[in-house]
């Protein structure tokens, strides 16, 4: 008997008819013989709410007391999909992220996964149960308090759960068919996957693609799970992503995987910063301190008349207000004119692993934006990847462009989106 580990995102529980389309899609991997886990997300929009709520009665809410009201998203999509799989006669229990031992540091908001433990699953597995674990969330394993894994962190339990339980596959099921050369949402010519390699697909995560999680993808590529990313709606074949294609997964042979955007982002620009050693570690080192995560740095030229610099950055809009507070109060520390933010900013970004060995892509890319008429603001690369920054209102034909210019849109059918709202 295999085990399968079953992710639904929130839009495919969106409301009742929804839970009860999915617990059919979980009794018929049951009925094929398989013992099945499945993790839930909340319902539809339910976590924007609740931080949208939280932010009603508090501006900073302490993050112990956010994460112990976002898990509750999840607590009512587990309890629910488990009764409309019992109410098809089939038994199932429900579990919170704590009771499937899924142990975490005590980072609040954004809590890593330190260790699964995951006896109680397997205990409902063996009794024959169809087990329901909460996504999202696990608990701390220091102070015992509950955390949540950050947005999104849903696919991050479903692939922690697959490698503590040895699992043969995890299956991401989400609104749209699988992994395209861009978001369908943006672009309708967008192409589906047929298999694409963990190295490519943490970038296109990482920069913004989220139809996957980076760290789901990260720790899916450490213990070596295959995932399989499908939609709930249609009985269609996905993306598989893996290490090495498998049977009659199809490997295309193009330089670019695909475009990603983001506009999740905003850009603190610290002005007039005296350009001598020290003063950037003395930024960023406070911005650490803050627990902020940054992505892109620029470090300007500085004026000779002056000796001063403009050091940017980009980090997400969730944390504008904790970085910029965080340097105001070292401001005397540190020694700057001033703060500039700007959350009017996207990212684009070109992942393909056959740009190592591609002279020109890099030229290619800048030529399509500007094309377009895109004023780029910033840039960083890795290996196969290129992002630049421009302004969030550009974003759409930016994509657009790019995946033109590559050669990426679809000469067949259109992206069906089947779901959710693209929040
Ligand atoms: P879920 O609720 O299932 O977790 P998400 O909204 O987190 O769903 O992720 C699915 C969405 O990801 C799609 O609806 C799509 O708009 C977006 N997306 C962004 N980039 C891509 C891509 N390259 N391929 C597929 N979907 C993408
Ligand atoms: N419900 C959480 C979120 O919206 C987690 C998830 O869906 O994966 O971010
Ligand atoms: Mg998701």
């Amino acid at each position: 008997m295999g085990l399968v580990v079953q992710k639904y995102g929130g839009s495919s529980v969106s409301d009742a008819e929804g839970i009860k389309r999915v617990a059919k899609r979980i009794v018929d991997a049951k009925k094929n013989g398989n013992q099945v886990v499945v993790v839930v997300s909340a319902m539809g929009d339910t976590t924007d709410e609740l931080i949208d709520l939280a932010g009603q009665v508090s501006p900073i809410p302490a993050g112990r007391e956010f994460d112990m009201l976002l898990t509750a998203g999840e607590r009512i999509s587990m309890a629910l999909l488990a009764m409309a799989i019992k109410n098809l006669g089939h038994e199932a229990q429900s579990f919170t992220g704590s009771q499937a031992g899924v142990i975490t540091d005590s980072v609040h908001n954004k809590a890593r996964i330190i260790d699964v433990t995951p006896g109680r699953i397997r205990t409902a597995l063996d009794e024959g149960n169809i087990a329901i674990v909460a996504g999202f969330q696990g608990v701390s394993q220091d102070k015992k308090d509950i955390t949540t894994l950050g947005r999104g962190g849903s696919d991050t339990t479903a692939v922690a759960l697959a490698a503590a339980l040895d699992a043969e596959v995890c299956e991401i099921y989400t609104d749209v068919d699988g992994v395209f050369t861009a978001d369908p949402r943006v672009v309708t010519k967008a192409r589906k996957i047929d298999w694409i390699s963990f190295e490519d697909m943490l970038e296109l995560a990482a920069s913004g693609s989220k139809v996957l999680l980076h760290r789901c993808v990260e720790y899916a590529r450490r213990y070596n799970i295959p995932i399989h990313v499908r939609s709930s709606f249609s009985g269609l074949r996905g993306t598989w992503v893996s290490n090495e294609p498998q049977g009659d997964q199809k490997v295309e042979h193009a330089i670019i995987s695909g475009v990603a955007h983001d506009v999740s982002e905003a850009k603190i620009t610290v002005v007039g910063v005296p350009d001598k050693p020290g003063e950037a570690a003395a930024i960023f080192r406070t911005i650490a301190n803050a627990e902020v995560n940054i992505d892109m740095v620029v470090q300007n030229v500085s004026a000779a008349s002056t000796g001063l610099t403009d050091i940017s950055f980009t980090l997400p809009k969730a944390e504008g207000r904790k970085a910029i507070d965080a340097l105001e109060r070292n401001r005397g520390t540190i020694g700057f004119e001033s703060l500039r933010y700007d959350d009017q900013i996207a990212k684009i970004s070109l992942v393909g692993a056959g740009m190592k060995t591609n002279p020109g892509v890099t030229a290619a890319f800048f030529e399509a934006l500007s094309d377009a008429g895109v004023n780029i603001e910033l840039i960083s690369t890795s290996e196969i990847r290129i992002s630049v920054v421009t302004r969030a209102d550009d974003v759409i034909e930016a994509v657009r462009a790019v995946h033109t210019a590559f050669g990426l849109d679809s000469d067949s059918d259109e992206a069906v989106v089947y779901g959710g709202t693209g929040r």
